[in-house]
This record gives structure tokens, sequence and C-alpha cells, in this order.
């Protein structure tokens, strides 16, 4: 089995758990966010990283929403810790950056906020609320900053219940092309 075999296994046995306090699950929340960034025209990396953003969700030991208990359970780093086993910069990055990159476009733009589902706002305080000038100096100095930007944007409108997408298997060549070396 390889790290693809191993992708598809984890949305079939795992994907099924409620995305943290949003009406869907973790899997139609990825195959939405992944389909968004397919339409869009995104590269394929990018598309991969859409796809797998949020995996480090699906690593954990349960399910529940560690937000409402006032964690924050870090799953950027979880899923980029993986996803840099397997995969280039181009689509762990924008997986590492992709809280961050809320709090970038809170500091940012001023219409974000109102964007964001309640959940994503309760998390937003445990993440460590906006940016300060300073850290947005930094996070613009990171070459994926505008990859993690806009992969954000398709996980924030990845979200709607019942919406009818390809599944995981759809993306399982452009898996295999973005696959380090
Ligand atoms: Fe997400």
């Amino acid at each position: 089995m390889d790290c693809i075999d191993e992708i598809l296994l984890l949305f079939e046995t795992r994907g099924s758990a409620a995305y943290l306090g949003e009406p869907l699950s973790q899997r139609e929340h990825a195959l939405q966010a992944a389909h968004l960034a397919e339409v869009d025209g995104a590269s394929d990396a990018l598309v991969a990283a859409s796809l797998l953003h949020d995996i480090g969700h699906l690593f954990g030991p349960d399910q529940d929403d560690p937000a409402e208990r006032g964690i924050d359970a870090i799953h950027e780093e979880t899923g980029y810790a993986w996803l840099a086993k397997h995969f280039g910069p181009e689509v762990s990055e924008p997986v590492r950056l992709h809280v961050i990159a809320k709090r970038y476009l809170c500091a940012v733009d001023p219409g974000y906020r109102q964007i964001l589902s309640p959940a994503s706002i309760r998390s937003l305080e445990l993440q460590g609320g906006p940016l300060t000038l300073e850290e947005i100096q930094r996070f613009e100095a990171n070459p994926f900053h505008q990859g993690a930007v806009r992969l954000r944007r398709w996980d924030d409108s990845a979200k709607i219940p019942n919406l009818q997408v390809p599944a995981a298997k759809h993306y399982t060549a452009k898996l295999r092309r973005v696959l380090a070396r």
C-alpha cells in the first residue's frame, strides 16, 4: 500500500466523521475544497493540498471538536508532518499555512470575518486571532503564502451540505503526479 492508497483508505474509514461543528463530513468538506480548487484552475499541487488540507483531523484519536473544549488541536501541523514525508513543499506548505492564512485574512481583509462560520470564529481565538503587522510581513515573505490564501478561501466555501462533487478517486492521477520522487 503506497501513500495514495493510504489517503483513499483514510477518507473511506475516517472521512464520515463530522467536520468539526459544520453540517457536513470531513470527506465532503475535503472533496468540496478540492473541487473548488480544480474549478478555479489551480495547479495539481494546490488541488492536492486542498483535498488534503485537513488530513491532520483524520489522524486524531477521537473525532469530537477540540475547539469546543477550548483546545487548539494544531491539525495543520499534524497534517503537514505527514504530507512532507510524501509530497514537496508546493503541497505541504499551503496545508501548514492554511490556519495562519485565516488569521492573515482576518487582519488584511475587512469583510473576511463576516463569511466565517461560527465554528471557524470560535477556533480563531484559540489559534491566536488576527495576525499582527510583524506577523503579516513574515507570512507574506513565505513563497507559498498566496497558495495558502487561495486554499483558505476554498476551505471556507467548502461547507455546503449534500453538494454533489467528484469522489476522492477522481484525484488519484493528480496526486500521483505531485508525489515527491
Ligand atoms: Fe478545512
